[in-house]
């Protein structure tokens, strides 16, 4: 059950406000929310509120911004990607596992999964998602009503394209052109869903536009997606640069590098985010070279954003460059989760981590633009100026870290803490559209326990069914190996 109040007081140690331009600390501060939005943000607040929470230990901060996600499918991640992928797909395991774990899922496992993820979300303080997939696997009607019982916010559309990966025994991997109708007619799809639940679930749910992948969108499908955004004026997302197998078809079929390919068709633009970002001219795995400022510079004059989620390519053995290297050529970047765990906080750590390993500096992925990336970034990504700060008139998405923990002292600065020591069990509340989804570590929205035993019983079957689907026809154990031998007898 979602509590609902009318005023809410937040006293804490420390309190993220937004000053108009930048975040501010304030020490001992108050936050006050009015229904759905936020009334003040200060050091005392002298008029009455229907509940105070007294968080005197903790971390008042803008909810989190997660701009890559797919919710429905990510659980079945778990234990089977890690230490697992395709040398021959440079260590990708798109094209290939992947396909046969999705394959094996079946209609009541999506729903299951879609609110695992959406409740880890929220459980580590992340409030708003870009999120890929559910409305695809779950049909309208039972995404609206997860979305709506969870208490998240959320972007979502039907995923537009007119190709298809196709591969062969030898690993070769090309698209398959089905016409741009098929495109077209899913284009439909997202405008209808648009135009019917713009505004649903008190404002929570964002109708958006979805390309799938820069190579299933052929030049005339980008040019009817841009088309259509402009009309319509919702946000919009597509893959690109997130595999070097995608990079290399890119230039063979079109002789353009993804970011080439978006700039000449008019997809790319301040309005769209990129998942992924990172297989560009210049990096190294691709190897292709970059000149006048390359792929980056593209991105940069365009004011698009590029959803960094660094955890499932480092499990691969790539990631992008460096988030400062992006940032520095005028990128705005934010960042998501993309899999399992749904675990913003992790994230934006490896974010911080790999950017310093990939510049041999550390000062590179600072804490304060790392934090800037996973809330004013992801904001401006999907157009929102209410969103990813806490001001007066923004809307209400708080979280609330202590730091009276393990992890949390000793506090001097608690965004340095937040990105290299705070984990999501230290997130204690949570509040989206002024209403209390966490409370004291525990949702409200959901019985976690019984969430927990159901998708430990959909994962079991899915990764039973994988050899009906695999290419070899591989059991899961042959395509992950276990750890450790078992030892039963
Ligand atoms: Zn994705």
């Amino acid at each position: 059950m979602v509590i609902i109040i009318m005023s809410l007081g937040i006293k804490g140690k420390f309190v993220v406000g937004f000053d108009g331009f930048e975040h501010r600390i304030i020490r001992d501060g108050v936050v006050i929310v009015d229904e759905k939005r936020v009334k003040h943000v200060g050091k005392s607040y002298g008029g009455k509120v229907d509940r105070w929470i007294d968080a005197s230990t903790g971390l008042i901060m803008p909810g989190l911004i997660n701009t890559h996600i797919h919710a429905a499918t990510a659980p079945k991640d778990k234990g089977f990607i890690d230490d697992t992928g395709a040398r021959h797909f440079y260590m990708s395991s798109l094209g290939e596992n992947l396909t046969a774990l999705g394959q094996a899922m079946r209609g009541p496992d999506y729903e299951v999964f879609a609110k695992f993820s959406l409740a880890e979300c929220l459980k580590s303080g992340n409030t708003t998602i870009v999120e890929i997939g559910i409305l695809e696997n779950l049909g309208v009607d039972k995404t609206v009503r997860v979305i709506s019982d969870l208490g998240i916010r959320a972007t979502e559309s039907p995923t537009i394209a007119d190709g298809a990966w196709e591969r062969s025994q030898a690993a070769d991997l090309r698209t398959r052109w089905l016409g741009v109708e098929a495109g077209l007619k899913k284009i439909d799809e997202a405008e209808r869903f648009v135009k019917t639940h713009r505004g649903a679930c008190e404002g929570r749910l964002m109708p958006a536009i979805y390309g799938d992948t820069v190579d299933k969108c052929s030049s005339e499908l980008q040019k009817a997606i841009r088309a259509k955004v402009n009309e319509l004026k919702v946000p919009v997302t597509i893959h690109a640069g997130q595999w070097v197998v995608e990079f290399n078809n890119m230039i063979r079929m079109y002789r353009r590098t993804p970011v080439e390919f978006l700039r000449d068709t008019g997809l790319l633009g301040p309005d769209l985010i990129i998942g992924h970002g990172w297989a560009i001219a210049g990096h190294p795995l691709v190897g292709y070279p970059s000149v006048d400022g390359g792929d980056l510079a593209i991105l940069a004059k365009s004011g698009a954003t590029v959803s960094h989620d660094p955890l499932v390519f480092i499990k691969r053995g790539n990631k992008m460059h460096s988030h400062t290297a992006y940032l520095k050529a005028g990128v705005n970047v934010s960042i998501g989760t993309d899999t399992v765990p749904q675990d913003l906080l992790n994230e934006m750590r490896l974010a911080s981590y790999t950017s310093k390993l990939a510049d041999w500096d550390c000062h590179s992925g600072a804490s304060r633009d790392i934090f800037n990336s996973a809330t004013l970034g992801g904001a401006r990504g999907i157009g929102r100026s209410d969103l990813g700060r806490l001001a007066s008139g923004a809307l209400a998405d708080i979280t609330i870290v202590d730091l009276e923990t393990f992890n949390g002292v000793p506090y001097r600065d608690p965004i340095k803490n937040l990105i290299n020591s705070s984990q999501r069990a230290d997130v204690t509340w949570v509040i989206v559209n002024g209403k209390i989804v966490v409370e004291e570590g525990k949702l409200t929205t959901i019985d976690e326990r019984k969430l927990l035993r159901d998708v430990q019983k959909s994962a079991e079957g899915v990764w039973e069914r994988i050899p009906d689907h695999h290419y070899l026809k591989q059991r899961a154990d042959e395509i992950s190996p276990l750890a450790y031998k078992l030892w039963e007898g």
